[in-house]
């Protein structure tokens, strides 16, 4: 039986920051994952990409990570526009309201999943294991995690980093809050007829936002299309050139004529929030603590804010010869991580409301409230501070 201090179910984004992040902590650590490390990337782009905050993307640069993947595929965005549907309600960000040498990066969720890989597979602090866990025994000083490959791995502590449906999470009896948001996310690669000029575009129509997310061709985005789970379904069954057409007009046409060049996948969102994450021995983070709406491309962004805030509390704990693996010593980053989820949560919840429906009162509200943000310098940068993790 093999014996580490930190076992990390999920080797998705956030299980792998934190593996890459406790490099200088004198802990041993296994990554168990149930997919491939890392998968060799065909020349189109993936279908899933995330916006990385400022802030994410210094800590993995610091890291060694971000320099890892190919740059040609990574996609910077300098300014942001946001708009209320058929109002007069806009918003524009750039990089010079903070200043920032960009707002962000579009990057394919898999080339930094292997990006991350790369680096750890390179620490000696770090076994990867490709399995699945199957079964977890908690002792007093152990947790024992039984996987499919047969094999028994004992560690100090257990985190948690394995996705929405967590494993470890349904273990520990961590009770969850969850809602459908009733709404459905379509994902596509799609080809514009005008350049996106490393603008990120994001367009609030009634039933649910449309974001346009500029990739590393001049003339290439991939959209995240939320609406209504009726909405959705209606438009996964139009052939393209409806698609095309729904798509081009609900865009208004910023991006000139809209052509789908990949499959489109559909993704359920709900919110999931675990009101425990930690007890002895064992811990969340990520997905498996909290899922929010993707209209503000926040998701991976606090999952990894969750690692990262994690290792730093592990290494104090190992500096001042404490028991990291402990309830007591993990209380503080429990408290801080639930209250930075929560205010997240609540914001996504408050956007998906404000800009849901026709009704021309609400439309007023909010299109005074994003003309007003824009025309005061201040708030503006208050906002942008936030998007950016800062
Ligand atoms: C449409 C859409 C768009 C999004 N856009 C953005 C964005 O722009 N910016 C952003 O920040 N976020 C975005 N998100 C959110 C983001 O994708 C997720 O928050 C992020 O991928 C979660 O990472 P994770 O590592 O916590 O979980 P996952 O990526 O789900 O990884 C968990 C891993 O654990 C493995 N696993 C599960 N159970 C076991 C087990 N028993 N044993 C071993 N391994 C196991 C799984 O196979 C998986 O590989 C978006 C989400 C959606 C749906």
């Amino acid at each position: 039986m093999d014996t580490v201090d930190i076992a990390i179910a999920g080797g998705g984004m956030v299980g792998l920051s934190l593996a890459a992040a406790l490099h200088d902590s004198g802990l041993s650590v296994a990554v168990i994952s149930d997919q491939p490390f890392s998968r060799e990337m065909p020349p189109e782009p993936a279908l899933r990409v995330s916006a990385i905050n400022g802030a994410n993307y210094s800590t993995l640069s610091d890291l060694g990570v971000w320099q890892r993947m190919p740059q040609e595929r990574v996609s910077a965005y300098h300014t942001m526009s946001v708009w209320d549907k058929d109002s007069f309600g806009k918003i524009h960000f750039s990089k010079e309201d903070l200043p920032a040498p960009q707002l962000g990066h579009i990057i394919e969720n898999q080339l930094l999943t292997n990006a991350l890989a790369d680096t750890v597979a390179q620490q000696s602090h770090v076994k990867l294991i490709e399995t699945r866990i199957q079964k977890v025994l908690s002792g007093q000083r152990e947790t024992m995690l039984m996987q499919e490959n047969d094999q028994v791995l004992a560690c100090r502590l257990l985190v948690g980093a394995d996705g929405a449906n967590s494993f470890v999470r349904r273990q520990a009896q961590f009770p969850l809050t969850f809602k459908d948001y009733g709404h459905t996310a379509i994902v596509a690669t799609v080809r514009t007829s005008v350049p996106h000029e490393q603008c990120a575009r994001q367009v609030f129509t009634p039933d649910g936002p449309l974001a346009l997310l500029p990739l590393s061709e001049p003339d290439l985005v991939s959209i995240v299309w939320s609406q209504t789970n009726e909405v959705a379904s209606s438009l996964t069954g139009l052939n393209d050139e409806a698609f095309n057409h729904a798509l081009s007009a609900t865009s208004d046409g910023v991006l000139g004529v809209l052509t789908v060049e990949s499959e489109r996948h559909s993704f359920p969102l709900t919110m999931r929030y675990a009101r425990q994450w930690a007890k002895n021995g064992m811990v969340i983070i990520g997905d498996a603590a909290h899922t929010i709406h993707p209209l503000a491309g926040q998701g991976a962004n606090l999952g990894m804010r969750d690692a990262f805030a994690l290792a730093e509390t592990l290494k104090i704990c190992v500096q001042d010869d404490k028991d990291f693996a402990s309830l007591e010593n993990l209380r503080a980053f429990e408290r801080a991580r639930k209250a930075d989820a929560m205010a997240v949560v609540a914001a996504m919840d408050g956007f998906k409301t404000l800009f849901a429906g026709n009704h021309p009162l609400k439309k007023f509200v909010r299109g005074a409230g994003l003309v007003m943000t824009d025309a005061i310098p201040a708030i503006k940068r208050q906002w942008l501070a936030q998007a950016m993790g800062w």
